[in-house]
């Protein structure tokens, strides 16, 4: 599943290849794509606009248009957003796309069919991503903050970093890589996790999302499918059984609230 360095990427594609082009019409392969708005709704709020702007909130991609509207994309498991100098070369994953008026197309490809697109009056978004916490990328995540979460959760520390309520973006494969780099147990209840080690995780989150972005920005400079973490080299997520890196114990798996987290029982107390 993308997770914020992977849709971060998605959008610095987009703005290189679409910013300022003018979408000519919407067309969605099935509707459920955009329920429970219809692919009316999306065509209504974006024909004859431009793209102004592309954001990111956590893991949604927000493209502010010309006219008044946001477009708010979600991904979920297989989700891509990109550009193709025809149209009508479409993969047959696109799930819907916008014809853009010079001729290319804004395909949305999902070969699971479970993203989303919607779209809204822009004023409107902050309410509607109004339940996201905040976004660890930007200078308002300090290690307080952390600290402050940590204290009135006794849920495990992995599934604390995995709220999106709390932080925005972060999700399972970083969330296990920045427990391992900080030494702490994905198990631990997070209020009993002293200052220290969580203003280390703090660290961690920043710099693994930080090299994260940095990865996926360069493997998806090119239109072309997701496979996240692809170039990012992972310590733990994935590698059960496999020897660490460096104590050479060999990286568990276990289920925490319905995922799988890898971790390293050498390293990680
Ligand atoms: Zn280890």
């Amino acid at each position: 599943m993308p997770e914020l360095p992977e849709v971060e990427a998605v959008c610095r594609r987009l703005r290189k290849q679409a910013l300022g082009a003018e979408i000519a019409a919407f067309q969605a392969q099935r509707p459920s794509v955009a329920s429970p708005q219809t692919p009316d709704d999306i065509a209504r709020a974006t024909d004859g606009a431009r793209l102004r702007a592309v954001r990111r909130r956590g893991k949604n991609i927000l493209i502010d248009l010309t006219g008044g509207s946001t477009l708010r994309v979600h991904l979920r498991m297989t989700g891509d957003l990109y550009v193709i100098p025809d149209v009508r070369f479409r993969p047959v994953t696109a799930r819907a796309w916008f014809e853009l008026s010079d001729g290319r197309a804004l395909i949305f490809d999902d070969s699971r069919a479970l993203g989303k697109i919607h779209a809204y009056p822009t004023p409107e978004i902050e309410n509607v991503l109004g339940h996201l916490g905040i976004e660890p990328l930007s200078k308002a995540f300090r290690p307080e903050t952390l600290i402050d979460a940590a204290r009135k959760s006794h849920k495990p520390v992995k599934l604390l970093l995995m709220d999106q309520t709390i932080i925005a973006g972060l999700g399972n494969i970083y969330a296990a890589e920045a427990l391992f780099h900080a030494g702490i147990d994905p198990r631990l209840p997070a209020n009993r996790i002293r200052a220290a080690r969580l203003r280390r995780l703090h660290a961690e989150i920043v710099r693994v999302l930080r090299t994260a972005v940095q990865s996926a920005s360069i493997a998806y400079m090119s239109p072309g499918r997701f496979s996240e973490a692809e170039s990012f080299p992972l310590a733990v997520y994935d590698r059960e059984g496999e020897n660490c890196g460096i104590c050479g114990r060999r990286i568990r798996r276990i289920p925490q609230g319905g995922r799988s987290t890898y971790f390293c029982p050498g390293c990680q107390r």
